[in-house]
């Protein structure tokens, strides 16, 4: 058998399975507030343009408008200064967007501490139990941030000191952009720094490190307790919107389920 029919029949079979890990988007979804004086991103909305009436008989279409870094998204290397000109979004080659995944469980630590740290020391112990984390493919973080997407007051956790999130130290973020043979991180998170990444140096050390060098982002991820912690593959699919910074994405696992369903 040729490797995509052994795919399709486990598909059918049951013995691989296909997670959405992706949130549903809508106006309610969470998105990231900036203090003043910056920019704001766009919520989700939706305009009907004719619902099977005098607009459009036969049809029902919207349009919709949103920030480019709304729910699960995409975050090309454009999106920040240190990329120094990097890919936009549409200009990702696509055997970049599909690989395989390690998923590091922090969710006891991040209930603990809602601005737990991910740090160097915590990779390397989980390498000693896994293996490596995977060339050319995600790390995964799991923080069971994703139970609270559900509202932005919740989501965002914020209080007069600003949000409280959690996230990946200076040294960590530096050693995944420089070190480590991955592509990218995804977080369950609105974005992939901390929340209270403002205050770190350099600030946003997740963007700054990883987009500077050439590496990707994925946020707002779902479903990550359904993932092993090795040997799932992801595809993310953003929108190829050209010069755009980001995209909100359809991300899919395949994950194999010995014995089938
Ligand atoms: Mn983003």
């Amino acid at each position: 058998m040729t490797g995509l029919s052994s795919l399709l029949s486990s598909l059918a079979d049951g013995s691989v399975e296909v997670i959405d890990l992706t949130a549903p988007l809508q106006s309610s979804t969470p998105i990231l507030m900036l203090p003043e004086p910056f920019g704001q991103t766009w919520p989700f909305e939706l305009e009907e343009i004719s619902r099977y009436d005098e607009r459009g008989p036969g049809w029902y279409w919207n349009n919709f408008r949103t920030g480019e870094h709304t729910g699960t998204h995409f975050d090309a290397p454009v999106h920040w200064a240190t990329s120094h000109g990097g890919e936009d979004v549409s200009q990702v080659a696509p055997s970049r967007l599909v690989g395989p995944a390690a998923v590091l469980d922090f969710v006891e630590q991040a209930a603990h501490d809602p601005d737990f740290l991910l740090e160097i020391d915590h990779i390397t112990a989980w390498q000693d139990e896994h293996g490596p984390l995977p060339d050319g493919g995600w790390l995964l973080y799991r923080t069971g941030w994703d139970a609270r997407s559900h509202s932005q007051e919740e989501f965002l956790n914020a209080n007069e000191t600003g949000p409280h999130t959690p996230g990946i130290s200076v040294e960590c973020a530096r050693w995944l952009a420089e070190e480590a043979p991955i592509v990218g991180v995804g977080v369950e998170t609105v974005g992939t720094d901390a929340g209270s990444a403002h205050s770190f140096e350099p600030a946003f050390p997740c963007h700054s490190f990883l987009l500077g060098a050439g590496k990707y982002g994925l946020t707002q991820l779902r479903n990550l307790a359904q993932l092993p912690a090795q040997g799932a593959v992801l595809i993310a699919a953003p929108l190829p919107i050209v010069g755009g910074s980001g995209s909100p994405a359809r991300v899919l696992a395949f994950v194999e389920r010995p014995g089938g369903a």
